[in-house]
């Protein structure tokens, strides 16, 4: 039976990758080895009897008693803590789902990759913040990372069969979020529900904000560098209000291989799941007569300054990535907290770029997870202090 571990099962990609699990015969299916969550115990238990788990984490150690209750009698271990969550990494499975969002689900990506295992990776962070790190950790150990984020799905798709070396460019599409007709003063004045309601995809709040200010598709770029390892001016974004096209492949001899999908994430989910073959994936089929016409265009830099600084953190590499998240986070914090106002975000972000610039923090390459979490640390303290000094 393969063994399998949900980190991040309680979430949004988490929902959709236990949905397919049960529908591929669950329990009888699959040996599930653990299940992580946050705050949401009541759910993560539900998973964890209905998958029959091993063990279930959360990471908060005042949820524990909650998770415990909630588990009795079921036979499923329980634990807390992010030590706990990266020791339920170590435990052996043949695939291993990525879903924990932000920073945090870095190390148990890595923890697991270590072990061989097959990494469907949703956490686009582990890449931002240590792509050649998380490389060299799957190749080191035999182990495959697929991804999951829609984009990198359709790129990995598109590339199966070629020669990378035929690859002249890459264009990864983005929705446009629900700002994408919005002038500069409807921007600058974006409250939080506006901000989390997004046209096309139903995810969870903090990345549905990450797509209104282009945040996302800016950690999108960054995760395809570190990905694909393409230069960052093959790498192109088009503003695709249909969000069917999700990401094309450009060769040396003209022609371009389009991935099309509808705007559900169990079928990247599914297509990791099943990888390398394809299996059966219960999404809404396309129907391009009903749709008419598929419409792209270049996205407004200016509109949405997170796309510049993201080419701007793809040339410096080294620790930038590390510390673009960071800030990025801490800022989407402030936001979400009502804080700072919603372009705010992108001028935290710069300013703590610049300042760990100035005191030449980024330019080293990561040799090791501690070197990443030092300059998320450093990062997280500088936006801090950006923020301070704007209110
Ligand atoms: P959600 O916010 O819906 O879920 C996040 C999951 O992580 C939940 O299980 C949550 O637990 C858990 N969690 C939150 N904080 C921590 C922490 N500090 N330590 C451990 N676990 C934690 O996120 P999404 O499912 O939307 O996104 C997950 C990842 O996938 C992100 O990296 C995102 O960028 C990426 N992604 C998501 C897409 C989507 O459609 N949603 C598309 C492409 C990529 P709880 O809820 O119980 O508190
Ligand atoms: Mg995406």
């Amino acid at each position: 039976m393969r063994r399998i571990s949900v980190f991040g099962a309680t979430g949004s990609i988490g929902e959709s990758t236990f949905d397919l699990l049960l529908r591929q015969g669950g329990p009888e299916a699959f040996h599930t080895v653990a299940l992580t969550g946050g705050r949401n115990v009541a759910r993560l238990a539900e998973m964890a009897r209905a998958l029959r788990a091993d063990l279930a984490v959360t990471a908060y150690e005042d949820c524990l008693p909650a998770l415990r209750e909630a588990l009795a009698g079921s036979g499923v271990a329980v634990a807390a803590g992010p030590q706990a969550i990266a020791e339920a990494a170590d435990r052996p499975a043949d695939w291993v789902m990525s879903a924990i969002v932000g920073a945090a689900g870095l190390v148990p990506g890595m923890r697991a990759l270590a072990h061989g295992t097959t990494l469907a990776l949703a956490n686009k962070e582990s890449l931002v913040t240590a792509g050649p790190l998380l490389m060299a950790t799957a190749a080191r150990h035999g182990a495959s990372i697929v991804p999951v984020d829609s984009e990198h799905s359709a790129v990995f798709q598109a590339l199966a069969g070629e020669e990378r070396s035929a690859v002249e460019r890459v264009i990864i599409t983005a929705s446009g979020g629900p700002f994408r007709d919005w002038n500069a003063q409807q921007i600058a004045a974006a409250t939080l529900a506006q901000a989390v309601a997004h046209p096309n995809w139903s995810m969870g709040q903090r990345i549905s904000i990450d797509s209104a200010s282009m945040f996302n598709k800016a950690l999108e770029l960054i995760e395809a560098r570190e990905f694909f390892g393409f230069e960052p001016s093959q790498i192109e974004v088009l503003v695709h209000p249909q969000s069917i096209v999700h990401a094309m492949v450009g060769f040396c001899d003209g022609g371009i291989m389009a991935h099309l999908g509808p705007a559900d994430m169990r079928h990247a989910i599914g297509y990791a799941l099943n990888w390398p073959r394809r299996g059966e994936v219960p999404v809404q089929r396309i129907d391009l007569a009903k749709i008419g016409s598929l419409t792209f265009r270049a996205p407004d830099e200016t509109l949405f300054p997170a796309l510049r600084l993201s080419r701007e953190v793809m040339e410096l590499r080294g620790m930038a990535g590390a510390a673009f998240n960071a800030a990025k986070e801490v800022a989407l914090d402030h936001f979400i907290a009502g804080t700072i106002g919603f372009c705010d975000m992108a001028v935290v972000v710069e300013d703590t770029l610049d300042r760990l610039l100035h005191r030449n923090c980024l330019g080293n390459a990561p040799t090791a997870l501690e070197d990443v979490l030092e300059t998320d640390h450093l990062a997280r303290t500088e936006a801090a202090a950006s923020v301070q000094a704007r209110r």
